[in-house]
Protein backbone atom coordinates (compact mmCIF):
# COMPACT_ATOMS: atom_id res chain seq x y z
CA UNK A 1 0.00 0.00 0.00
CA UNK A 2 2.96 2.40 1.16
CA UNK A 3 4.68 2.11 -2.37
CA UNK A 4 1.69 2.44 -4.25
CA UNK A 5 1.00 5.81 -2.07
CA UNK A 6 4.25 7.11 -3.07
CA UNK A 7 3.94 6.06 -7.15
CA UNK A 8 0.73 8.44 -6.79
CA UNK A 9 2.43 11.82 -5.64
CA UNK A 10 1.37 14.06 -8.43
CA UNK A 11 3.30 16.88 -9.38
CA UNK A 12 4.16 19.19 -12.47
CA UNK A 13 5.27 22.59 -13.58
CA UNK A 14 2.81 25.48 -14.22
CA UNK A 15 3.24 29.09 -16.46
CA UNK A 16 1.63 31.67 -15.12
CA UNK A 17 1.15 33.56 -18.63
CA UNK A 18 -0.87 37.11 -19.34
CA UNK A 19 -0.82 40.01 -20.74
CA UNK A 20 0.75 42.64 -18.20
CA UNK A 21 -0.88 43.88 -14.78
CA UNK A 22 -3.56 40.91 -14.79
CA UNK A 23 -1.90 39.48 -11.19
CA UNK A 24 -0.07 36.94 -12.07
CA UNK A 25 2.61 37.89 -9.31
CA UNK A 26 -0.21 38.62 -6.94
CA UNK A 27 -1.80 35.25 -7.62
CA UNK A 28 1.71 33.50 -7.00
CA UNK A 29 2.63 35.22 -3.93
CA UNK A 30 -1.33 34.34 -2.85
CA UNK A 31 -0.51 30.62 -3.81
CA UNK A 32 2.52 30.30 -1.64
CA UNK A 33 0.98 32.74 1.38
CA UNK A 34 4.35 34.87 1.07
CA UNK A 35 5.58 37.56 -1.24
CA UNK A 36 7.96 36.31 -3.67
CA UNK A 37 7.18 37.95 -6.55
CA UNK A 38 6.83 42.18 -6.99
CA UNK A 39 3.08 43.29 -7.32
CA UNK A 40 2.98 46.92 -9.03
CA UNK A 41 0.04 49.09 -10.18
CA UNK A 42 2.22 49.42 -13.17
CA UNK A 43 2.71 46.86 -15.86
CA UNK A 44 5.61 44.94 -16.71
CA UNK A 45 7.69 45.23 -13.34
CA UNK A 46 8.38 41.09 -13.50
CA UNK A 47 11.43 41.20 -15.16
CA UNK A 48 12.95 37.91 -15.00
CA UNK A 49 10.60 34.70 -14.43
CA UNK A 50 9.71 33.82 -10.69
CA UNK A 51 9.76 29.76 -9.84
CA UNK A 52 7.09 29.68 -6.71
CA UNK A 53 6.76 25.90 -4.93
CA UNK A 54 3.45 25.24 -3.80
CA UNK A 55 3.17 21.99 -1.59
CA UNK A 56 0.35 20.00 -0.60
CA UNK A 57 0.14 16.43 1.10
CA UNK A 58 0.42 14.00 -1.56
CA UNK A 59 1.02 16.71 -4.45
CA UNK A 60 3.62 19.51 -5.31
CA UNK A 61 2.68 22.12 -8.21
CA UNK A 62 5.96 24.27 -9.42
CA UNK A 63 4.81 27.82 -10.78
CA UNK A 64 6.74 29.91 -13.05
CA UNK A 65 5.46 33.87 -13.19
CA UNK A 66 6.84 34.88 -16.11
CA UNK A 67 7.01 38.59 -17.48
CA UNK A 68 3.95 40.11 -19.28
CA UNK A 69 4.80 38.72 -23.06
CA UNK A 70 4.46 41.83 -25.09
CA UNK A 71 5.80 43.28 -28.17
CA UNK A 72 8.94 44.99 -28.00
CA UNK A 73 11.99 46.18 -29.52
CA UNK A 74 14.56 46.95 -26.46
CA UNK A 75 17.00 44.12 -25.61
CA UNK A 76 15.69 44.87 -21.69
CA UNK A 77 11.95 44.21 -23.22
CA UNK A 78 12.90 41.37 -25.69
CA UNK A 79 15.11 39.14 -22.68
CA UNK A 80 11.79 39.79 -20.86
CA UNK A 81 10.07 38.12 -23.48
CA UNK A 82 12.25 35.44 -24.34
CA UNK A 83 11.71 34.23 -20.75
CA UNK A 84 8.00 34.12 -20.76
CA UNK A 85 7.85 31.90 -23.88
CA UNK A 86 10.35 29.72 -22.56
CA UNK A 87 8.10 29.38 -19.81
CA UNK A 88 5.76 27.94 -22.26
CA UNK A 89 7.65 25.34 -23.67
CA UNK A 90 8.77 24.08 -20.14
CA UNK A 91 5.97 23.21 -18.39
CA UNK A 92 2.99 20.97 -18.34
CA UNK A 93 0.14 23.03 -17.44
CA UNK A 94 -0.34 26.78 -18.29
CA UNK A 95 -2.21 28.97 -16.99
CA UNK A 96 -3.52 31.98 -18.94
CA UNK A 97 -4.67 34.73 -16.93
CA UNK A 98 -7.16 38.21 -17.85
CA UNK A 99 -8.19 40.71 -15.70
CA UNK A 100 -12.16 41.04 -16.35
CA UNK A 101 -12.49 44.52 -15.97
CA UNK A 102 -10.14 44.37 -19.21
CA UNK A 103 -10.93 41.25 -20.77
CA UNK A 104 -10.24 42.68 -24.74
CA UNK A 105 -6.55 43.02 -24.05
CA UNK A 106 -4.83 42.82 -27.13
CA UNK A 107 -2.29 40.93 -25.81
CA UNK A 108 -3.98 38.27 -25.09
CA UNK A 109 -4.46 37.36 -28.20
CA UNK A 110 -1.25 37.36 -29.10
CA UNK A 111 -0.96 34.78 -25.87
CA UNK A 112 -3.67 32.44 -27.11
CA UNK A 113 -1.62 32.16 -30.47
CA UNK A 114 0.87 30.90 -28.56
CA UNK A 115 -0.83 28.27 -26.62
CA UNK A 116 -2.15 26.95 -29.75
CA UNK A 117 1.02 26.94 -31.13
CA UNK A 118 2.48 25.03 -28.06
CA UNK A 119 -0.19 23.22 -27.59
CA UNK A 120 -0.06 21.89 -23.75
CA UNK A 121 -2.89 22.05 -21.80
CA UNK A 122 -4.36 25.26 -20.60
CA UNK A 123 -6.49 26.79 -17.74
CA UNK A 124 -8.46 30.38 -18.03
CA UNK A 125 -8.02 32.26 -14.50
CA UNK A 126 -10.63 35.21 -14.97
CA UNK A 127 -8.90 37.91 -12.32
CA UNK A 128 -10.29 40.36 -10.19
CA UNK A 129 -13.83 39.47 -10.18
CA UNK A 130 -13.87 41.72 -7.02
CA UNK A 131 -14.12 44.86 -9.55
CA UNK A 132 -16.34 43.74 -11.97
CA UNK A 133 -19.78 43.20 -11.71
CA UNK A 134 -21.16 38.75 -12.04
CA UNK A 135 -23.21 39.25 -15.40
CA UNK A 136 -20.53 40.78 -17.14
CA UNK A 137 -18.77 37.24 -15.78
CA UNK A 138 -20.08 34.75 -17.89
CA UNK A 139 -20.14 36.42 -21.61
CA UNK A 140 -16.04 36.66 -20.85
CA UNK A 141 -16.24 33.27 -20.19
CA UNK A 142 -18.61 32.20 -23.16
CA UNK A 143 -16.27 34.51 -25.66
CA UNK A 144 -12.95 32.81 -24.14
CA UNK A 145 -14.70 29.31 -24.32
CA UNK A 146 -14.78 29.98 -27.70
CA UNK A 147 -10.95 31.23 -28.29
CA UNK A 148 -9.18 28.02 -26.94
CA UNK A 149 -9.83 24.90 -25.94
CA UNK A 150 -8.98 25.84 -21.90
CA UNK A 151 -9.97 22.54 -19.75
CA UNK A 152 -11.52 24.77 -17.44
CA UNK A 153 -12.29 28.61 -16.56
CA UNK A 154 -12.43 29.79 -13.12
CA UNK A 155 -13.07 33.04 -12.17
CA UNK A 156 -10.75 34.17 -9.21
CA UNK A 157 -10.00 37.62 -6.66
CA UNK A 158 -6.17 36.75 -6.46
CA UNK A 159 -6.25 40.16 -3.73
CA UNK A 160 -8.93 38.99 -1.98
CA UNK A 161 -8.66 34.64 -2.04
CA UNK A 162 -11.88 34.03 -3.86
CA UNK A 163 -12.25 31.07 -6.13
CA UNK A 164 -8.09 29.92 -5.32
CA UNK A 165 -9.24 26.98 -3.62
CA UNK A 166 -11.40 26.05 -6.83
CA UNK A 167 -8.49 27.55 -9.10
CA UNK A 168 -5.86 24.55 -7.56
CA UNK A 169 -8.53 21.49 -7.50
CA UNK A 170 -8.76 22.22 -11.12
CA UNK A 171 -5.16 22.18 -11.18
CA UNK A 172 -4.82 19.53 -9.40
CA UNK A 173 -7.32 17.29 -11.66
CA UNK A 174 -4.51 17.33 -14.29
CA UNK A 175 -1.60 16.77 -12.57
CA UNK A 176 0.28 13.37 -13.76
CA UNK A 177 2.01 11.19 -11.25
CA UNK A 178 5.66 12.63 -10.61
CA UNK A 179 8.27 13.26 -7.76
CA UNK A 180 8.40 16.31 -5.83
CA UNK A 181 10.98 18.28 -7.50
CA UNK A 182 11.78 20.35 -4.51
CA UNK A 183 11.99 19.72 -0.64
CA UNK A 184 8.86 21.31 1.09
CA UNK A 185 11.24 24.08 2.95
CA UNK A 186 11.44 25.92 -0.46
CA UNK A 187 8.95 27.98 -1.58
CA UNK A 188 10.97 29.70 -4.34
CA UNK A 189 14.17 29.87 -6.29
CA UNK A 190 14.35 33.54 -5.42
CA UNK A 191 17.59 34.31 -3.16
CA UNK A 192 17.46 36.74 -0.59
CA UNK A 193 19.44 39.14 -2.24
CA UNK A 194 17.63 38.98 -5.25
CA UNK A 195 14.23 39.47 -3.34
CA UNK A 196 15.65 41.96 -1.23
CA UNK A 197 16.74 43.75 -4.74
CA UNK A 198 13.46 43.24 -5.89
CA UNK A 199 11.57 44.81 -2.98
CA UNK A 200 13.50 47.83 -3.44
CA UNK A 201 13.06 48.00 -7.53
CA UNK A 202 9.11 47.75 -6.38
CA UNK A 203 9.59 50.76 -4.09
CA UNK A 204 11.79 52.69 -6.78
CA UNK A 205 8.20 52.37 -9.20
CA UNK A 206 5.46 52.81 -6.42
CA UNK A 207 7.36 55.85 -5.43
CA UNK A 208 8.74 57.67 -8.81
CA UNK A 209 5.64 56.27 -10.61
CA UNK A 210 5.33 57.55 -14.72
CA UNK A 211 8.93 59.57 -13.75
CA UNK A 212 11.19 56.69 -14.23
CA UNK A 213 9.79 53.87 -16.31
CA UNK A 214 11.60 51.18 -16.59
CA UNK A 215 15.31 52.37 -16.47
CA UNK A 216 15.94 51.95 -13.08
CA UNK A 217 17.84 48.43 -11.65
CA UNK A 218 18.55 47.61 -8.28
CA UNK A 219 21.78 45.29 -7.12
CA UNK A 220 22.24 44.38 -3.74
CA UNK A 221 26.46 45.05 -3.11
CA UNK A 222 26.23 42.91 0.31
CA UNK A 223 23.78 41.44 3.28
CA UNK A 224 25.15 40.96 7.11
CA UNK A 225 23.83 39.75 9.60
CA UNK A 226 23.78 40.62 13.41
CA UNK A 227 22.81 40.55 16.25
CA UNK A 228 22.48 36.94 16.17
CA UNK A 229 20.64 37.49 13.38
CA UNK A 230 17.65 39.61 14.28
CA UNK A 231 19.56 42.48 12.28
CA UNK A 232 19.81 42.66 8.54
CA UNK A 233 22.63 44.96 7.31
CA UNK A 234 22.37 45.92 3.69
CA UNK A 235 24.15 47.73 1.15
CA UNK A 236 22.02 48.16 -2.41
CA UNK A 237 22.67 50.76 -5.41
CA UNK A 238 19.76 51.79 -7.31
CA UNK A 239 21.55 51.92 -11.27
CA UNK A 240 19.80 54.62 -13.71
CA UNK A 241 20.35 55.71 -16.82
CA UNK A 242 20.83 59.71 -16.47
CA UNK A 243 21.57 62.39 -13.96
CA UNK A 244 18.39 63.75 -14.21
CA UNK A 245 17.05 61.08 -13.44
CA UNK A 246 19.56 60.64 -10.43
CA UNK A 247 17.55 64.00 -9.06
CA UNK A 248 14.53 62.58 -8.94
CA UNK A 249 15.15 59.52 -7.46
CA UNK A 250 16.92 61.48 -4.93
CA UNK A 251 14.43 64.67 -4.74
CA UNK A 252 13.93 67.35 -2.88
CA UNK A 253 16.65 67.62 0.01
CA UNK A 254 16.76 63.83 -0.48
CA UNK A 255 12.92 63.25 0.54
CA UNK A 256 12.67 60.68 -2.40
CA UNK A 257 15.05 58.66 -1.59
CA UNK A 258 14.45 58.45 1.67
CA UNK A 259 10.66 57.70 1.09
CA UNK A 260 11.84 54.49 -0.89
CA UNK A 261 14.20 53.33 1.35
CA UNK A 262 11.79 53.67 4.47
CA UNK A 263 9.46 51.87 2.67
CA UNK A 264 11.54 49.12 1.59
CA UNK A 265 12.80 48.31 4.60
CA UNK A 266 9.44 48.04 5.96
CA UNK A 267 8.56 45.61 3.53
CA UNK A 268 12.08 43.46 4.32
CA UNK A 269 11.15 43.41 7.78
CA UNK A 270 8.26 42.02 7.23
CA UNK A 271 8.87 39.66 4.60
CA UNK A 272 12.05 38.70 6.88
CA UNK A 273 11.02 38.89 10.34
CA UNK A 274 13.91 40.70 11.16
CA UNK A 275 15.38 44.36 11.81
CA UNK A 276 16.96 45.81 8.78
CA UNK A 277 18.99 48.67 8.48
CA UNK A 278 19.04 49.65 4.86
CA UNK A 279 22.08 51.63 3.13
CA UNK A 280 20.42 52.94 -0.59
CA UNK A 281 23.04 54.81 -2.91
CA UNK A 282 22.12 55.72 -6.32
CA UNK A 283 24.51 55.51 -9.82
CA UNK A 284 24.16 56.65 -13.49
CA UNK A 285 24.53 54.02 -15.66
CA UNK A 286 24.57 55.51 -19.13
CA UNK A 287 22.14 53.37 -21.33
CA UNK A 288 22.12 50.11 -19.12
CA UNK A 289 18.66 48.98 -20.55
CA UNK A 290 19.78 49.37 -24.05
CA UNK A 291 23.12 47.54 -23.89
CA UNK A 292 23.53 43.79 -23.38
CA UNK A 293 26.64 44.17 -21.57
CA UNK A 294 25.24 46.22 -18.63
CA UNK A 295 22.10 44.11 -18.58
CA UNK A 296 23.84 40.86 -17.99
CA UNK A 297 26.11 42.55 -15.09
CA UNK A 298 22.42 43.52 -13.55
CA UNK A 299 21.54 40.32 -14.03
CA UNK A 300 18.77 40.39 -16.80
P1 LIG B 1 1.20 41.13 -13.18
O1 LIG B 1 1.83 42.20 -14.00
O2 LIG B 1 0.28 40.28 -14.01
O3 LIG B 1 2.19 40.32 -12.38
O4 LIG B 1 0.23 41.88 -12.13
P2 LIG B 1 0.47 42.22 -10.58
O5 LIG B 1 0.34 40.99 -9.75
O6 LIG B 1 1.74 43.02 -10.43
O7 LIG B 1 -0.82 43.12 -10.29
C1 LIG B 1 -1.09 44.29 -11.01
C2 LIG B 1 -2.04 45.16 -10.23
O8 LIG B 1 -3.32 44.53 -10.13
C3 LIG B 1 -1.60 45.43 -8.79
O9 LIG B 1 -1.92 46.75 -8.46
C4 LIG B 1 -2.41 44.44 -7.99
O10 LIG B 1 -2.64 44.85 -6.65
C5 LIG B 1 -3.71 44.42 -8.77
N1 LIG B 1 -4.46 43.14 -8.60
C6 LIG B 1 -4.00 41.89 -8.76
N2 LIG B 1 -4.97 40.97 -8.53
C7 LIG B 1 -6.08 41.67 -8.22
C8 LIG B 1 -7.44 41.28 -7.87
O11 LIG B 1 -7.81 40.12 -7.79
N3 LIG B 1 -8.31 42.31 -7.66
C9 LIG B 1 -7.95 43.62 -7.73
N4 LIG B 1 -8.87 44.55 -7.47
N5 LIG B 1 -6.69 44.01 -8.03
C10 LIG B 1 -5.77 43.05 -8.28
MG1 LIG C 1 4.18 40.33 -12.39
Amino acid sequence: MKKNDKEKFLSGFIAIVGPPNVGKSTLLNRLLGRKVAIVSPKPQTTRNRVLGVYHEKGCQMVFLDTPGIHRTRTPLHKSMVASAQAALVEVDLVTMMIDMTRPDDPEATRILRDLKRVGNPAILAINKIDRGSPERLLPIMETFSRLHDFKAIVPISALKGEGIREFLAELRARLTPGPPFFPESMTTDQTEPFLVSEFIREKVYLFTRKELPYSAAVTVEGIEEAKGRTLMRIHAKIHVESESQKAILIGKGGNMIKAIGQSARKEIERVFGVKVYLDLMVRVEKNWSKDPKALRKLGY
